[in-house]
């Protein structure tokens, strides 16, 4: 051993901010998946919202064609706010599919998938100790980008008896005039909830109140699964952006997930400080899937109905096969997600979760993974053939998991 060597084992100690970030609350149920696996067991995997379906074959074409362009122009670092083209599409989508106007310059930008988006939004906008209220049971990843902001995190429950709406009523108020966000998502992930007007009117009316701004996601605006509802843009209601930041992408609409890209439209300012960290952080979107993105966007819209199409046969797959078990669950307006109860005999989502995959093989998300307003249900994602959630069904049946 040579002197110089330092008797002590280095530490090279994480930040407070990424230690302030819990443990993901799903990697114990995916470590006991894949030893399951590993066992050689037929698992199916419920757990992961990760679409199943091929991508729009104008999405793929267009990309090859973007490829096959002789010029280097696609392969070289892309503009930080995008492709002209690119912002001028999410505009003119905005106009056809909800008649709100976008200014592609200074009101839109492209997103190397709108998780990156949401997490540098809240970086761009929150001090250590600053509040966001937080609609929960929630998409994880925002608790993870707000533990790394060393936010204060005020949870509020989206409750079935309020039909996963929140109570803004029941908020505290002096945590709505300390905070700075409100963070919503309808169709909602992971309970299926959706939106209503007066709900949208009143947020607007809340945010104006306590002077505080909107971040809406609407990533699953185009997976309804009923003829009679069509998901709106919280921009419908806040018609001069002055309060909202809205977040949509590709990986749900188009099962485009790994290309990795989606968009922000919006307040200015809000874009502009979301535009200065990513300037900081990444390059923005391959151009190739940029054009690819634009030629899917302001195409024919046929793709989304025909995926809607498939996740509610899904739904109603899974909740024909499961109904004779006496789950008291109502089947999803939207989103490719069933939010079921748990069994009261389990102590929690997590023990339902792995009870049920060490007798079925079947994995599914623990409640408690979406923060504490999803105790008492997992999230089941319908990624999986009509077949295998029918095969579901019988294997739940036959290891007696009834409500
Ligand atoms: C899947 C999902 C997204 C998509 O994130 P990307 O980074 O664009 O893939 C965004 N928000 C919610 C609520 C989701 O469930």
């Amino acid at each position: 051993m040579s002197s110089s060597q330092s008797p002590v084992k280095p530490v090279l100690a994480a930040s407070d901010r990424l230690q302030n970030v819990a443990p993901y609350a799903l990697a114990r149920v995916f470590q006991d998946r894949d030893e399951k696996v590993r066992q050689g067991a037929d698992v199916i995997d419920l757990g992961v919202g990760n679409p199943d379906l091929r991508p729009p074959a104008l999405a793929i074409e267009a990309l090859k064609a973007a490829l096959d362009d002789p010029s280097v122009q696609n392969h070289r670092y892309p503009s930080f706010n995008g492709l002209p083209e690119f912002r001028a599409g999410i505009a003119q989508w905005y106009r056809t599919r909800f008649s709100v106007t976008i200014d592609p310059e200074g009101e839109a930008l492209p997103l190397v998938g709108s998780k990156e988006g949401i997490a540098k939004l809240l970086f761009a906008h929150l001090n250590p100790g600053d509040t966001v209220l937080m609609c929960t049971p929630c998409y994880p990843a925002y608790l993870g980008a707000a533990a790394l902001t060393q936010s204060r995190l005020v949870e509020v429950p989206l409750l079935a008896r309020n039909r996963f709406l929140p109570d803004l009523g029941a908020i505290d108020p002096e945590d709505a005039q300390r905070a700075k966000f409100i963070c919503v998502n309808f169709p909602n992930n992971p309970t299926g909830a959706i939106e209503t007007p007066e709900f949208y009117q009143e947020l607007l009316s809340f945010a104006r109140r306590h002077d505080l701004f909107v971040i809406s996601d609407i990533a699953y605006c185009d997976l309804s699964l009923d003829p009679s509802y069509r998901a709106r843009s919280f921009l419908e209601f806040d018609r001069d952006h002055e309060r909202t930041v809205e977040f949509h992408s590709f990986s749900k609409s188009y099962s485009m997930q790994g290309w990795r890209i989606g968009f922000a439209v919006g307040n200015r300012e809000g874009m502009a400080n979301l535009l200065k960290i990513k300037s900081n952080m990444d390059f923005g979107v391959f151009m190739a899937i940029q054009r690819a993105a634009l030629a899917v966007l302001t195409g024919p819209q046929d793709y989304c109905r025909e995926a809607a199409n498939t996740y509610r046969f899904r739904r109603d797959a899974f909740l024909s096969a499961i109904q004779p078990l006496g789950y008291p669950v109502d089947p999803p307006l939207a989103t490719l997600y069933v939010w079921l109860p748990i069994p009261r005999r389990y102590g929690s989502s997590m023990e339902f979760a792995r009870d049920l995959l060490d007798r079925t093989g079947v994995v599914v998300a623990p409640g408690i993974g979406f923060g504490r307003a999803g105790e008492g249900y997992v999230r089941v994602a319908l990624c999986v053939s009509e077949n295998r959630l029918r095969e579901v069904g019988r294997r739940m049946s036959d290891a007696g998991f009834r409500y």
